[in-house]
């Protein structure tokens, strides 16, 4: 009799502090035959499992759900339950062995360490099925997760382009455990280090020298896989940041020494996943040194206070605020999210003077901002679909809908107002309305990580702008209310020790 194995999906980045909801739309969940058919064959951890599930083992496959959601607030709990309920009930049916392609920094309202207690419950449910977990490298990871199941191995790289590897990874050290060729054993330690996104890109410094030891240990015998998480930071939850996990063959003593070396290793190396973010007024003064410099292209002005992919609103204005107090000229910005703003320039129509109150129209509460829309006055210049198919290398050929979409004209800048929140990953977020952005002096991005490789090529270079009082996504640490979190934590706490 062939095997029967459970593969499910369930990715979620929780921004505790993000104003988004997260309801279960937000996940576009497919369930049964339709979340294998949207697996299989994908570049996912969950494309993997299913992979060494049916080639490998020969067995058959149960998928209960396929389900992801960008980076948002608290995912509410009538859609942990469902998701959760689902993955369950296949479970239930009994099974020979469970494939998890999870994030690990999920927070729901009925359960903070989202992940921790759906692999408790799968544990309760079935206690002897072995279970293997993939996870995003920004996972928070917790004692729950490595203790519910047998096989824990997260992304070597950010951006993401390895998920499909480390499914593969996990899924074939599942098989050798079934073959009973190897007897997977874990250790982990947690550092007391918060550390900023902006710092785990895995090709410089720190992050890569800690990846590169991870490597080098998998070569060691017995040594089945070590992951490197750097934890997702803005998530006011005991367990965010920093970890390393090993999978050994055995023998937890050895696990342990490599985790507790590799540990020490980025605990040397702390400053180097602590990102300062400079004053604003300084980051533009930068921006302009740069535009002054001869040679073609824009400057990017990345405003990492607010992107979607880190849970932002995609509203705030206080970027765009400086850059026009600072007299920047040329500027191209968005997508700024006001479905509010766009129907009145709608209704106002093409070659309409308008002033209106842009932006800011998000409460963020977590945070205690309040933010006033300033009052712009500009031209509708193009009202667009604000549809357009990826060109670039991040989603190559997949559709964008950004909703209704209005070019305003305020003469220094021309902002691209959306009813969607989209995080600039592909140009066509301003060809779509006519802009050429090669040719504009400066772009304003609401993006950290994803605009880059699209953009970075035609630009002159980038500057990183923070916001100096705060938004969603912002990188200093200090203005966000964290209570939940272990403490001390390095950078919130200066006086840290890590024995
Ligand atoms: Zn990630």
């Amino acid at each position: 009799m062939s095997r029967k194995i459970v593969i499910a999906r369930f990715n979620h980045e929780t921004n505790t502090f993000s104003p988004i909801e997260t309801p279960l739309r937000a996940f576009a969940p497919m369930w049964n035959e339709d979340a294998y058919r949207d697996q299989k064959g994908a570049r996912t951890a969950m494309g993997a499992f299913l992979d060494i599930a049916e080639s490998v083992l020969g067995a058959s496959v149960v998928t209960p759900v396929a389900a992801t959601a960008n980076p948002s607030g608290i995912v509410a709990a009538a859609a942990y339950d469902a998701i959760c309920g689902s993955i369950l009930a296949a479970i239930a049916e009994g099974c020979d062995a469970i494939m998890l392609d999870l994030h690990g920094a999920m927070v729901a309202e009925q359960a903070e360490d989202g992940e921790g207690n759906l692999l408790e419950k799968i544990r309760q449910m079935a206690p002897g099925v072995p279970v293997c977990v993939a996870l995003d490298l920004h996972g928070n990871l917790t004692q729950k997760m490595v203790a519910n199941c047998d096989i824990i191995v997260s992304f070597k790289t950010y951006p993401h382009i390895d998920m499909y590897e480390t499914g593969a990874h996990a899924g074939g050290l599942l098989v050798e455990m079934l073959e009973k060729r190897i007897q997977p054993v874990m250790a982990w330690c947690q550092l007391p280090l918060l550390s900023h996104t902006l710092m785990s890109n895995t090709s410089v410094s720190a992050m890569q020298r800690a990846v590169n030891a991870a490597l080098a240990a998998e070569t060691e015998p017995g040594i089945l896989a070590v992951s490197i998480m750097a934890g997702f930071s803005l998530a006011d939850f005991e367990g965010a940041g920093m970890s390393v996990v090993v999978v050994a063959d055995r023998h937890v003593d050895s696990a342990a020494v490599v985790a507790a070396r590799i540990s020490h290793q980025i605990w040397e190396d702390r400053e180097g996943f602590i990102y300062t973010s400079e004053p604003l007024a300084r980051s533009l003064q930068r921006a302009q040194a740069l535009a002054a410099v001869p040679g073609g292209g824009p400057v990017l002005l990345l405003d990492h206070s607010d992107n979607v992919m880190s849970g932002g609103s995609c509203d705030t204005m206080d970027v765009l605020e400086a850059v026009l107090q600072a007299g920047l000229t040329g500027i191209a910005v968005g997508p700024l999210w006001d479905p509010e703003s766009v129907a009145q320039l709608v209704a106002a129509g093409v070659g309409a003077k308008v002033s209106l109150a842009l932006g800011n129209k998000t409460l963020l509460k977590a945070q205690g901002l309040t933010k006033t829309p300033p009052v712009l006055t500009g031209v509708v210049r193009v009202i667009s679909s604000g549809e357009f198919c990826v060109r670039g290398p991040i989603y190559t050929g997949s559709k964008v809908n950004m909703g209704r979409t209005v070019l305003f004209d305020i003469g220094a800048a021309e902002i691209v107002v959306t009813e969607e929140r989209v995080e600039p990953f592909d140009l066509g977020v301003y060809t779509c309305v006519g802009i050429e952005p090669a040719e504009k002096a400066y772009l304003l991005l609401k993006s950290r990580m994803y605009c880059r490789p699209v953009f970075e090529p035609l630009s002159k270079g980038l500057v990183e702008c923070d916001s100096d009082s705060g938004g969603p996504t912002s990188s200093n640490y200090s203005l966000f209310p964290f209570k939940k979190i272990r403490r001390p934590i390095y950078p919130l706490d200066s006086a840290v020790d890590f024995p």
